[in-house]
């Protein structure tokens, strides 16, 4: 495997392989952009690239994917390379995956650690931080000297989906990699691939906001509803039928707000007749996904939205 199989990201990833032609590599890189369009997987095949053991790969400016180094960094095994998400943590704090919320403190202490000691077997230690939106204040203050003047051949990649959410202080200290949407063949061709059915793929890709991870989840929901009743009772099936743990109907019921507000919001585009109904609905979307963040019950708010969207003419039936 590399840089070839992220898909859509070109400008990105000739970023990255000019930062290694020019031998220039930033000390620190914020991987910004849209959920699921490949920046988690950007961020482990630059630190393959930069640590592969195979010479024709290292010409291109790529890897092998096969030496020891590319193999342990593909199971997140290597030493040198750490990947900082929900399930490190979990792991470092004998957690469920489900319970973190946000970076602790503990979590960038273990890496900065690390990062001061002798590489095991790396040419370059890197260190990807996932979701880096989520670092509360004290993990982000504690991350900061050592992104500024890390030891030499040692890498920070902090990846976000939500760059605006992050502290100034951080992103002031980092060079930024802009990641695009995709596009709705390239999303189709990633569902397919993962053995999403054609039609379902197509449907799925059309409302995913340029987000493979969004359309992932929706042709999930999609593929739920298709033996679901229409008509009155399919919004009260669809509520019935979400999973029993909360944190997964939540997943679906955000999954089925953004499909909803797409929906919505081409169907405002296109009849200039119903555009006061389709902007009210576009209102409630935008309450019922607030109220999906407190704790409100995610049957209710799935329940609701789609007996609203239903009376705009919106529906998946
Ligand atoms: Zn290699």
């Amino acid at each position: 495997m590399s840089f070839k199989k992220i898909l859509g990201q070109d400008k990105a990833i000739n970023t990255l392989r000019g930062f290694i032609a020019a031998g220039r590599i930033p000390q620190a890189m914020i991987f910004h952009g849209p959920a699921g369009v490949g920046k988690a997987m950007a961020a482990l095949e630059f630190a393959k690239t930069l640590n592969c053991l195979d010479a024709a790969s290292n010409k291109i400016f790529d890897n092998c994917g096969l030496c020891q180094n590319c193999k342990h960094i593909d199971a997140k095994t290597h030493p040198d390379i750490i990947f900082a998400d929900f399930a490190y943590q979990a792991m470092l704090r004998k957690e469920e995956v489900e319970k973190q919320q946000n970076i602790r403190i503990e979590t960038i202490r273990a890496l900065t650690a690390a990062s001061q000691q002798k590489a095991v077997f790396a040419k370059w230690k890197v260190y990807i931080i996932d979701s880096a939106e989520k670092l509360i204040t004290g993990a982000a203050n504690a991350l900061l000297k050592y992104i500024e003047e890390p030891p030499p051949n040692t890498i920070w990649i902090l990846i976000s989906s939500k760059k605006e959410a992050m502290l100034s202080t951080i992103k002031s200290r980092c060079q930024p990699v802009a990641f695009a949407p995709l596009s709705k063949d390239i999303i189709t061709t990633i569902l397919k691939d993962n053995f999403v059915e054609a039609d379902l793929a197509e449907q799925a890709a059309a409302i995913s906001q340029g987000s493979s991870a969004k359309a992932a989840l929706a042709a999930e929901v999609l593929g739920d509803f298709a033996s679901l009743p229409s008509g009155a009772a399919f919004a009260a099936g669809a509520a019935m039928s979400l999973p029993r743990v909360a944190a997964q109907a939540r997943a679906q019921v955000a999954s089925v707000l953004d499909m909803l507000s797409v929906m919505a919001y081409e169907q405002w585009v296109k009849e200039a007749s119903e555009r006061e109904a389709n902007k009210n609905l576009l209102t409630k979307l935008v309450f019922y996904k607030r109220a999906l963040l407190s704790n409100v019950s995610p049957y209710l708010i799935m329940e609701a939205a789609l007996m609203a969207a239903d009376d705009c003419k919106i529906n998946f039936k």
